[in-house]
This record gives structure tokens, C-alpha cells and sequence, in this order.
């Protein structure tokens, strides 16, 4: 009733205004309307009078059913009825919503059509939003440059191509020059992309100008070269000959090859002292060469070992690769230019190293530090000898440290950076695209020049200044690349960036829909941000839509990938739905490589409510331990609950189901004598089997898992399996502090004592390391080295110096050390050429090996395992939020 009455006076109001503005009708916004405040100002009376209408109708009840009596009103309310729903179908089928408004015979009832309508104004609405959104944060009036014959670019508006994520930063949002049907470089690479949820490994295997020998895991290749992923055995196997290979290859694996090269690199004298910058050849005047061939390639690496100096910079695709790809290496002699096809000569570029590591060769680039990354990643190539510009700049203090900055204040020339974020895969390249790549190298070393004859003079002819820009390129240069490895927790760290405050139900989602982002990406190798950029994901999480259109609506443009698994991506959301709503408070508890000293929960209930403790996390309690108060379940005094909380611990799930629960092993080292330490050890060693797979604190049991009848099993097995690399990492940081605190005690505690302990421990080392091992190779993880590091160093209340070395060795930061495979996590065989067919299942739960499939009825396989896992996942942490706030009230 209320839209006819508004079409009605539509009519007549647009009437009106149209004959006020004829003049105006070719600058209108839309027919009858000469702008956006015309039109709202006119819309909102509509709505108003409409509203007024409506509410004079007659009333349901009585009223109405005595004006129904009349044929005459019976038959205006039907066909005034009939309109409106007609009217409706069509707004809701244009916005691509499912309608059957006005076909009764489908529609059971006026709750069912409620809901259309409702969830259909939630799709209209939406789609309003995110227009605005695009409005106010998409500047489209400066049109790129695209090199003739290129389609005109798409913008994409996606969390990566945005700058920074601070606030304020919302307009800046970056162009990316998309060209159409660019052939995927991945194709034709003869060594396929690794993508695979494991540490990344050098791909050196010749050491040119080295001083240390490259150690024989890079120069084996029968070690190398066969993948475990890639022959043919079951899962737990490969894991298994990987970890045999592996094991003793550790250290060298994940070790910057010239580390030792760049350790001992001293700077010469020459380049120390003031010199004469020499300026630049014009660039029409400098030869130039493209290089797609080895031979030319090679050329190019004899000339440049015969310099003292040369220029590079490199070309970086990312947005439809995982791991993104080196598309172009410009190099710039002092008299030419080069440009290396570095996406042909991908297998063949190591041979630069012969210069680039030769630290008699200075190598100038701008702001190296994804260079020198990309270059590990791609091409096996290392810098011994940098020169970064951008550090020059820094130490300078120029106004802007950009190359663009640099290029104008000392060449005086324009570079157009619009070509930054070109499709840098286009073949042939471009001119226009040529010339901007040769214009990042060609000066380069005449800045070089200026930069280190201003760092001389800055600091009146002392070398300080210059030598901390050495050191700081060298420090460039040692970096490692990581390649992202997916945890149970990333998506923690993302959520946390998006400033949204979500419940349970929608973590839930941004966690599933980020596992399954993860895994397409890779799959696919296409970036995270192709598949579905992050503010979609967010918008999708926040939403929850119920229907797969609502996802669409979140997403604008629509990703291919959205598009096409919509149903999966729908389940997902509705997994998300079922779990219990809870306000989640990760976000604020949870700060990057941090690990809170978590205290153990809070029990909700009486000491008898095990409501929520399952049977692995039944209290063990030795004798000594047996818990003081345990009906206590309210005090006032935080600091008294506290002892509280430690002593009823055994009453909670994560108390005994720790290796580094330091708090207890403090106190109880001081009292327990050898033998009642040995009696516990045995007595623990009768514990839950599963033990040493679980996270050390912080075991959850979900309220849900108790109305499944899988999900004891599944809980348990999924904990382990699933148990993060992160989370282990984080583990042994706490451990370490732990060891610390440790120390400290130590130092109270006479030597005899200390040595009873130590030999009562070295005893028992060996029981440690049995149990480990079955556990070890029964899991196939890597850990094996860290984990009988843990167990020695729980053992030992006040370790020796010996122990604490090596337990430090293990726990240096993640990048630096080694990090365990975590095989579960990864479709080892996806790049081995076996694509899963079953595309249209995908499952972000299912393991490369699944066998869960034969457990459960087809179809309740996706949702059961996804649902579980986040429910024993999730609630955990918010459940945890809870408590943990709960006795400060
Ligand atoms: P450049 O060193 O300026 O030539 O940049 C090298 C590569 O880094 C480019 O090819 C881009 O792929 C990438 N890149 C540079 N600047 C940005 C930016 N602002 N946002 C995203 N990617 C960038
Ligand atoms: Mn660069
Ligand atoms: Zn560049």
C-alpha cells in the first residue's frame, strides 16, 4: 500500500519538477531530478506522505474486516495488492534477490515472504553501501597512461594495492594498470611454483666468489631435488623420508648462503673517500638491450664482472600469483642500459651471482629491501656489496627518500611513477614501459655519486655517515625470504587490522573464509587479494548473509573465484552462523609476537561441574597437589585469586596439559625432592597419550563438542594435527622466559643440589626421548630437536648454561630458525601437476590426504568438519575473553 501511494505522487511530483527545469533536462541527474539534493529532498516527502497514508488505512482487526465486507474495497485492496507485489518482485529481481512475492501458490506463508523482503532490502542496502564506499574512496579522474593498443586499465580497489592501513589513509588508494588476457608467466616455468605451506629454501647450488663452501644440502641434488611430495608414497611417509633428510641439513637450509661472505665484507678504501660524481650519459645517447636469451645473458655477466660498479632494479608482479613473480631486472652500466626478461630467464639468472655477489663489485639499487627478497625467491641471487640509495637518502635527511625525490633533485627528471603498478607480465613490453624501467636504473649511479660525496660533506669529510649507509645495505642484503605460512592464527593477526569488533559467529566466518582464501590461493596461484581481497571478506564476516546473493553483494566487483564457488563460500557462512553468539576479545588480548603469560581459566562452575572439561583435560593430580580451596568459587582479592587459580588449576582443562606451565614448576622445585620429581614424571607419563601434541596451555574444550557424538575424536585428533607452527613458535618463546625466570632461582640453590638434579635428569633424557620419538615419527613433523630441547629444559628447574644454549639456538625468531613442516596445512601435490578435480567441494578443512570423507555422509563432511574445528577453536578464545574478564568485575 504504501509504494502505491508513493508511485502515485512519484508521478505527480515528477511532473511537477520536470516543468520547472526543462532547460536543465540534458545536466540531469536522472529524469525530472537536477541533482542528488532535488532528488532526495523530493524522495524523502514521497516516503513521508506515503508513511502518513499508510497509517490511515484502516486497522487489521475489526476495522478491516468491516471495510473487506464492501466488494468494492476487497477488490481495490487486491489489485492495489497485486501491484505492490509485482512491483516489489521486480525491484528485489533486478538486484538479483530471490523473488516469488507474487506467486502465491509457492509461498507457504506471509513469514516466509517477511523474510524475502528482509533479507532482500539487506541485499538493496548494502549494495547502496558499497557505493558510497566506492564514491568516497575512489578517485577516478586521473586516467593512467597504457601503452597504445592496451585496454584501458580496471581499478582494483583491494586491501594490497591500498597504502598502509593506518587512518586517514583511505583515499590513497593505488591504480593497478590491468591488462587484459596477459598469458600466465607460472605456464611456462620449467621448475614449478612451490606454494606449498612450508619454509621457504634457498635455491642456490653454485656459490660463486665464496669464502665458506655452500654447504652439501644445496650442492647434493639427489637430497634437492626429490621432493618427498613428489614421489610416490603415502603422506606420513614423505613426511617421514623428508624429516630423515632434512634433519641434519637444518641449519644450512634456512641459513643466509653468504651470511658468512657478508659477515666479514669489509668496504673498501675508495669507496670511503669524496669523488667526483660522473654525471649521466642522456639517455637517447645510451645503448640499450633486452635480454630474453642465455647467451646474451651470459655476455652480460662477463661485461659486468670487469666493472666496479653497476646499477639494478627489478619489476614485481603480484597480484595473480601467490607468491608474486620477478617480471623484469633492469641493469645500468655507467655507458648502458639493460633489461633482463627475467620471467624467460627465470632458470638461468643465477649466473649473475658471479657479480652480484663479488664484493669487489658495487652494487647500487633504490630501496632494496623487496629486491633483495624477490631476488632469493625467484632467480637463487644474492647481493655481497650493496649500495642502497634509500638509505642514503634517510641518513641525508632529504626531504622525500622516494627514487622520483631523487631523480629531481639531483638529474632534474620527471619519472612518471603511474607506471609502477603496470602489468609488469605484458610481452612484448611495451616502449612506454621500457623506458620506465630503464629510467629507474639509468641515473642511478650518478646518484650514487651524489649521495656519498654529500654523506662525506655532511660530515665534514668524516667517513661515519657514509659507513653507517654501508652497514645499513649490508644489513639489507642479509635478508631472508620468508615465504607466508599459513597457522591456525593468521587470521587473528588480519583481524585484528580490520578495527572491527566481531562476535563469534562472525570470527568464525573471517577465520573460514580466510583458511579457504589461503588454501584456493595457493591451489590456483593466484594472490590472497585476487581470490577475495580482505575488505570483502570482512564485509562478508560482518554481514553473515543468509542467502550466497547476500555474499555476492558484499563483493564489488565480484572476484571470479567468489563467483564461482558462491555455495561453498555460503556454507561456510552458514557454519559460521551456527555457532554460539558470543562477543569475541581476541583482538585486544592477542599482540603481535607477544605471548601473554596466560593465566590458567577461570572455572565458571562449582569444582564439580565438568560441564565443560572433557576427558583429556581431566584433572592429574599428583599427591602434592591436590587442590586447597577447591569450593571457592568467587574471592574479592585479585591477588589471592590468583593463588586461587594456580592451586584449584587441576580443575580446569589447561592446567596439567602443559609442558611450560612455569608458574607451578617454580614453586614446586623448591620443595619436591628427586624422587617424588621422578615418581611425578612416571606418574605423568601415564597421562593422556596425546599429551605432547597438545598446545602447551590454553586447551579448550567447547561446549558444543559435548552434543556431538564425533567430536571427541575429531577434537582431539584435529587439536594435534592442526596444532600451528606459530603456536609453537609462541610456545617456545614462553618457554624461554620461563628458563629465564629460571635462571634467576638458580643462582639460590647450592651446587650439590644442582648436580643431584642434573644427573636425575640426564637419567631420564632418554625416556623423554623414546616417548618423544614414537610421538615424533607418528605425527611426521619436523619438531623432534625442539621438543626433547622442551622436555630437557622443563626438567630442569635451574638449567645449565649448556641447556640454555642450545635451547636458545632453537628458539632464535621464526624467520631465522628453523620452522617445522606442518604437511597438514598443505596440497603438496597441487604443483606436482595433480590438481584436485573436486573444486566445486573445496573444503579449506580437507588435508592434501583426506580421510574423513568415508567417515561422514556425503555433504555433511564439509560443514561438520569446519564447524567443529571452529567451535573447538573459537569459543575457546572467547569463552577465555569471558573468564578472564569476569572475576575483575
Ligand atoms: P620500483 O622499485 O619502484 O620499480 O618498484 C618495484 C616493484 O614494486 C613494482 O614493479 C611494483 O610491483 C612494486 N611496487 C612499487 N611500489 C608499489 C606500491 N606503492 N604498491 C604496491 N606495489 C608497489
Ligand atoms: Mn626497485
Ligand atoms: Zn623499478
Amino acid at each position: 500500500m504504501k509504494s502505491a501511494k508513493r508511485s502515485d505522487s512519484t508521478n505527480s511530483g515528477r511532473q511537477d519538477s520536470s516543468s520547472e527545469t526543462n532547460d536543465e533536462e540534458q545536466n540531469e541527474l536522472c529524469p525530472g531530478f537536477k541533482d542528488v539534493d532535488a532528488f532526495v529532498k523530493y524522495g524523502l516527502g514521497a516516503v513521508l506522505s506515503a508513511t502518513k497514508a499508510s497509517a490511515g488505512l484502516p486497522q487489521t482487526g475489526d476495522d478491516y474486516d468491516f471495510y473487506r465486507s464492501f466488494p468494492g474495497f476487497q477488490e481495490f485492496c487486491e489489485s492495489q495488492g497485486d501491484k505492490l507485489l509485482l512491483c516489489m518482485s521486480q525491484i528485489m529481481q533486478h538486484h538479483g534477490c530471490r523473488s516469488h512475492m507474487r506467486d502465491r501458490n509457492k509461498l507457504t506463508g506471509l513469514e516466509e515472504r517477511f523474510d524475502l523482503v528482509v533479507d532482500s532490502n539487506d541485499v538493496i542496502l548494502e549494495r547502496a553501501g558499497i557505493l558510497l564506499d566506492e564514491a568516497d574512496g575512489v578517485n577516478r579522474s586521473q586516467q593512467p597512461v597504457m601503452p597504445a593498443g592496451f585496454q584501458p586499465p580496471k581499478i582494483v580497489v583491494s586491501s594490497w594495492n591500498r597504502k598502509g592501513s593506518g587512518s586517514g589513509s583511505r583515499s590513497e588508494t593505488f591504480r593497478l594498470l590491468h591488462a587484459k588476457n596477459v598469458a600466465r608467466p607460472q605456464l611456462k616455468f620449467r621448475e614449478k611454483v612451490d606454494n606449498s605451506n612450508t619454509p621457504f629454501i634457498p635455491k642456490i647450488f653454485i656459490k660463486p666468489n665464496a669464502t665458506k663452501p655452500l654447504p652439501s644440502y644445496f650442492t647434493n641434488k639427489q637430497i634437492r631435488k626429490e621432493r618427498p611430495e613428489d614421489l610416490d608414497v603415502p603422506a606420513a611417509l614423505a613426511d617421514f623420508i623428508h624429516q630423515q633428510r632434512t634433519q641434519e641439513h637444518v641449519e644450512d637450509m634456512f641459513a643466509h648462503p653468504y651470511q658468512y661472505e657478508l659477515d666479514h665484507l669489509s668496504i673498501a678504501e675508495n669507496l670511503l673517500s669524496k669523488c667526483e660524481p660522473q654525471l649521466y650519459k642522456p639517455m637517447d645517447e645510451t645503448k640499450f638491450t633486452f635480454i630474453d636469451t642465455l647467451e646474451d645473458l651470459v655476455a652480460l655477466n662477463e661485461k659486468l664482472c670487469k666493472l666496479s660498479e653497476f646499477a639494478v632494479d627489478l619489476e614485481h608482479h603480484s597480484y595473480r600469483s601467490f607468491l608474486g613473480l620477478t617480471c623484469l631486472m633492469q641493469i645500468s652500466t655507467r655507458d648502458e642500459d639493460f633489461i633482463m626478461d627475467t620471467l624467460e630467464l627465470r632458470n638461468e639468472m643465477y649466473i649473475l651471482n658471479e657479480a652480484f655477489t663479488d664484493p669487489a663489485i658495487v652494487k647500487v639499487f633504490h630501496g632494496a629491501d623487496s629486491d633483495i627478497e624477490w631476488l632469493q625467491r625467484d632467480l637463487g641471487l644474492y647481493v655481497v656489496n650493496l649500495f642502497d640509495t634509500h638509505q642514503a637518502s634517510r641518513a641525508l635527511n632529504l626531504a622525500r627518500h622516494s627514487l622520483d625525490h631523487l631523480l629531481k633533485h639531483f638529474c632534474n627528471v620527471d619519472s612518471d611513477k603511474r607506471y609502477q603498478l603496470a602489468d609488469w607480465r605484458i610481452r612484448p613490453l611495451p616502449d612506454e614501459m621500457v623506458q620506465y624501467a630503464r629510467t629507474d636504473t639509468h641515473y642511478l649511479l650518478y646518484i650514487y655519486d651524489c649521495v656519498r660525496a654529500q654523506l662525506m660533506d655532511f660530515n665534514h669529510g668524516q667517513t661515519g655517515l657514509l659507513q653507517t649507509v654501508w652497514n645499513k645495505s649490508k644489513d639489507i642484503s642479509l635478508k631472508k625470504y620468508a615465504k607466508p605460512i599459513f597457522t591456525e592464527e593468521s587470521y587473528l593477526e588480519l583481524q585484528r587490522k580490520q578495527k572491527k569488533s566481531f562476535n563469534t559467529q562472525q570470527l568464525t566466518a573471517f577465520r573460514l573464509l580466510f583458511a579457504w582464501r589461503d588454501k584456493l590461493a595457493r591451489q590456483e596461484d593466484e594472490s590472497t587479494g585476487f581470490v577475495l581481497p580482505t575488505h570483502m571478506m570482512s564485509k562478508i564476516s560482518e554481514e553473515l548473509p543468509k542467502e550466497p546473493q547476500g555474499i555476492i553483494a558484499c563483493c564489488n566487483p565480484v572476484p571470479p573465484l567468489v563467483r564461482q564457488q558462491v555455495n561453498e563460500l555460503h556454507l561456510l557462512v552458514q557454519q559460521a552462523r551456527e555457532m554460539p553468539l558470543l562477543k569475541a576479545e581476541i583482538a585486544a588480548q592477542k599482540k603481535k609476537g607477544l605471548t601473554p603469560i596466560k593465566k590458567p581459566d577461570v572455572a565458571l562452575f562449582g569444582p564439580h561441574d565438568t560441564s565443560r572439561v572433557s576427558e583429556s583435560d581431566l584433572p592429574l593430580l599428583s599427591p602434592d597437589e591436590v587442590p586447597v580451596k577447591q569450593g571457592v568459587l568467587f574471592t574479592e582479592d585479585e591477588h589471592e585469586m590468583d593463588i586461587d587459580v594456580q592451586k584449584t588449576s587441576g580443575l580446569t582443562a589447561p592446567a596439567k596439559i602443559t609442558v611450560f606451565q612455569e608458574v607451578e614448576t617454580k614453586i614446586d622445585q623448591e620443595s619436591v625432592s628427586v624422587a617424588l620429581m621422578k615418581a611425578r614424571r612416571i606418574n605423568e607419563s601415564f597421562e593422556n597419550p596425546f599429551r605432547m601434541y597438545l598446545p602447551s596451555s590454553d586447551v579448550h574444550v567447547n561446549k558444543n563438542a559435548k552434543f556431538d557424538p564425533f567430536s571427541k575424536i575429531f577434537e582431539i585428533s584435529k587439536r594435534w594435527k592442526l596444532q600451528s607452527i606459530e603456536q609453537q613458535q609462541k610456545e617456545l618463546e614462553a618457554k624461554k622466559k620461563a628458563k629465564h625466570e629460571a635462571k634467576e632461582q638458580a643462582k639460590k640453590v647450592s651446587e650439590e643440589r644442582n648436580k643431584a638434579k642434573q644427573s636425575y635428569q640426564e637419567s631420564l633424557q632418554n625416556v623423554a626421548t623414546v616417548r618423544q620419538q614414537a610421538a615424533e615419527s607418528a605425527k611426521g613433523g619436523g619438531k623432534k630437536r625442539e621438543r626433547v630441547a622442551s622436555e630437557v629444559g622443563e626438567l630442569t628447574p635451574k638449567p645449565s648454561k649448556k641447556l640454555m644454549k642450545s635451547a636458545e639456538k632453537t628458539e632464535t625468531p621464526p624467520q631465522d630458525s628453523f620452522k617445522p613442516f606442518d604437511y597438514s596445512q598443505s596440497d603438496l601435490k597441487v604443483f606436482a601437476g595433480t590438481k584436485s578435480k573436486d573444486n566445486t567441494q573445496f573444503d579449506p578443512n580437507r588435508q592434501g590426504h583426506d580421510n574423513k570423507k568415508k567417515k561422514f555422509p556425503k555433504g555433511q563432511n564439509n560443514s561438520f568438519a569446519a564447524g567443529n574445528r571452529s567451535m573447538s577453536y573459537l569459543a575457546g578464545k572467547s569463552e577465555r575473553g569471558f573468564r578472564h574478564n569476569w572475576p575483575k568485575r
